[in-house]
């Protein structure tokens, strides 16, 4: 499968008084066509800006993009104007977010919004084309009585009818690349796992590659296919679903598994990863999990660890993986602070 994007080395640096934190520092990844990826990790781990990053958004000031490259389908995006962005934006690269209400306007009927939505985007249609081309859209996501939706205004509906209503605004425009930023953490779970079976089928149906930024290995197990799991700003560990599920290799990843909710991956008790995310900007050397680590030694104090390659598919930053015998490579050079 190609890569239709391609984050490589991606820094994105905010900067105020007190310093200047990378809260993206130097991540690289990439997104094939009709894949799922998720980006997870707590909040403050990065997964936020680097969807922001990728979508041209970072509020700038204080933040801007200070490395790297953003390739859409070999083009880097990371470099353009406000004004050519906002072309990319709605057209190549759509993205969808966690409250919907905030992104609808209350004052316009659903109809009008998706109407003018599909409008800009096929600026010759007529109205009635469009309405069409809305009642498709609507079915398309799952929505019941579109005709009667249409008129209904954003807070009549349901918490999950909204997520779905954007979901049909984001493929109005078939982007190549659908970026969900905890698209369910505002429904419940029920609503919840029918969005993920929504962005399921529509990723098969229409071959949108999505990339899922969650807090939720929950959802994770349920959406996607490979994983990157984020801490304070870095990449530190990339896997094929199932198997970070069997086979974690980052003490990080390992407490995530441990504090899902979820009977088939939980201990008895639900598990919580003791200590805090390292502020920004107080990172000086070292692994930045150690401080929460139970596995930490000397090493971990003073060098940030490179990631290892475990597998063609499976990369961690921890030196623990430098320990075990066969098979382990360096994939990037040890960063020394
Ligand atoms: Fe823990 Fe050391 Fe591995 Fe960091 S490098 S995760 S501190 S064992
Ligand atoms: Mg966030």
């Amino acid at each position: 499968r190609k890569a239709v994007l391609e984050v490589r080395e991606l820094e994105t640096t905010f900067f105020s008084d007190s310093g200047k934190v990378a809260a993206v520092d130097r991540i690289s990844f990439s997104i094939h066509e009709g894949e799922i990826l998720a980006i997870v990790g707590e909040s403050g781990c990065g997964k936020s800006v680097t969807s922001l990053s990728i979508m041209g958004l970072v509020p700038s000031p204080p933040g801007k993009i200070t490395n790297g490259e953003i390739l859409l389908k070999g083009q880097d995006i990371s470099k353009l104007s406000d004004k050519q962005m906002r072309k990319i934006r709605g057209n190549e690269i759509a993205m969808i977010f966690q409250e919907p209400m905030t992104s609808l306007n209350p004052l316009f009927t659903i109809g009008n919004q998706l109407i003018e939505a599909i409008r800009i985007h096929h600026p010759k249609w007529s109205k009635k084309e469009a309405s069409a081309r809305a009642m498709e859209i609507m079915k398309l996501v799952g929505l019941p009585r579109a005709e009667q939706l249409l008129k209904d205004y954003p807070h009549q509906l349901s918490g999950g009818m909204r997520q779905r209503v954007m979901i049909a605004m984001a493929l109005v425009c078939n982007p190549k690349v659908l970026i969900a930023d905890e698209p369910t953490t505002a429904l419940d779970v029920t609503i919840q796992a029918q969005i993920l079976k929504l962005m399921r089928d529509l990723n098969e149906r229409l071959n949108t590659a999505v990339l899922l930024i969650t807090h939720d290995l929950g959802v994770v197990a349920e959406t996607c296919e490979r994983v990157i799991v984020m801490y304070a700003g870095q990449i530190v560990e990339e896997a094929p679903v199932n198997e970070i599920f069997k086979n974690p290799q980052h003490p990080y990843t390992k407490g995530l598994i441990q504090s899902v909710p979820d009977m088939r991956y939980k201990k008895d008790t639900l598990y919580s990863i003791p200590g805090n995310v390292p502020k920004p900007g107080s990172i000086l050397e070292g692994c930045r999990f150690a401080a929460r680590c139970e596995y930490a030694f000397d090493r971990c104090l003073t060098n940030n660890p490179p990631l290892y390659e475990s597998s063609g598919t499976h990369k961690a930053r921890c030196f623990l993986l430098d320990m075990e015998e066969g098979g382990v490579t360096h994939v990037e050079s040890a960063a020394e602070s």
